[in-house]
């Protein structure tokens, strides 16, 4: 049975993104089989996987207004299998947007993804979901089927003014439609430890959510940010740098993890 999560935080430009194709990669170099669900329009996670947003035959948008299923829209890119840390891809591009629209009339509209997701219930270990900046119908489509949130976040201090909010959504999320959801994890990430107030923000964390934080930090690294633009996860693009190696041991945390679920 898959373990279902979505990466979520509702400010962008935290690193969701980042957390969603590079967490896939290091799942998958560590022999899970993985599913990423792109469901922010921008489609970044897509391109970031290797996966020309411009050139989809199908989509997420398609399964979601089903016409297609999860097995006929998923892609893989060759580039992410011969690095040994393939995984399929479920993309996303800015029809990704009209699906907001087109779906407020239809019944059950929040558990699209859930219903078509469980057709492929066996075929992964892991479906991670990369989540668009807001709390729209897509991402409760994400929170709907998921089991658990993880939480990117940066240590500064409005970050925890805006984690309030979420945690307000989970738990309304948890109460009417979904009572399988929790908050699996806090991930630090862009994590500078030369700076003092990280340092303060990291303790605070721990000290109010204990170990809903995970132990493994994601460090602020320039190979992370390089790795979209050739269309690779960082985990691939450069293995040695210190976010990769960080990424691959979040993997393994997670693989922990689930077991203890
Ligand atoms: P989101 O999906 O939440 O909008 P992204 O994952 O796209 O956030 O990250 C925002 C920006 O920060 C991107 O340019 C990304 O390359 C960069 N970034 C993310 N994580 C790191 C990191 N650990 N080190 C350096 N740059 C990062
Ligand atoms: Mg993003």
């Amino acid at each position: 049975m898959a373990k279902i999560f979505c990466i979520a935080n509702q400010k962008g430009g935290v690193g969701k993104t980042t957390t969603t194709v590079n967490l896939a990669a290091g799942l998958a170099k560590v022999g899970q089989r993985v599913l990423m669900v792109d469901l922010d329009p921008q489609g970044n996670a897509t391109m970031g996987s290797g996966v020309d947003k411009r050139k989809l035959e199908l989509s997420v948008y398609d399964v979601l207004l089903e016409s297609a299923t999860v097995k006929e829209a998923c892609v893989q890119s060759p580039k992410l299998v011969e690095a040994g840390c393939g995984y399929d891809v479920l993309a996303a591009n800015r029809e990704l947007a009209g699906a907001e629209v087109e779906m407020v009339s239809l019944e059950r509209r929040e558990k699209r993804l859930k219903t078509a997701l469980a057709a492929v219930d066996a075929d992964y270990d892991f479906v991670l979901i990369d989540c668009p900046p807001s709390l729209s119908m897509l991402t409760l489509n994400g929170l709907c089927c998921a089991h658990g949130v993880i939480v990117p976040m940066q240590c500064e201090y409005f970050a925890l003014e805006g984690l309030a909010d979420l945690v307000n959504t989970i738990k309304q999320v948890h109460a009417n439609l979904n009572k399988d959801l929790a908050i699996i994890g806090l991930l630090r990430v862009m994590f500078d430890p030369r700076i003092t107030l990280q340092q303060q923000v990291s303790e605070q964390l721990k000290a109010r959510f204990g170990d809903k934080v995970f132990d493994t930090m994601i460090p602020r690294n320039v190979r992370l940010a390089e790795a979209p633009s050739y269309g690779v996860p960082g985990v691939v693009f450069d293995p040695a740098s210190k976010g990769a190696q960080a990424f691959v041991t979040f993997a393994q945390e997670m693989v922990d993890r689930i077991k203890k679920m």
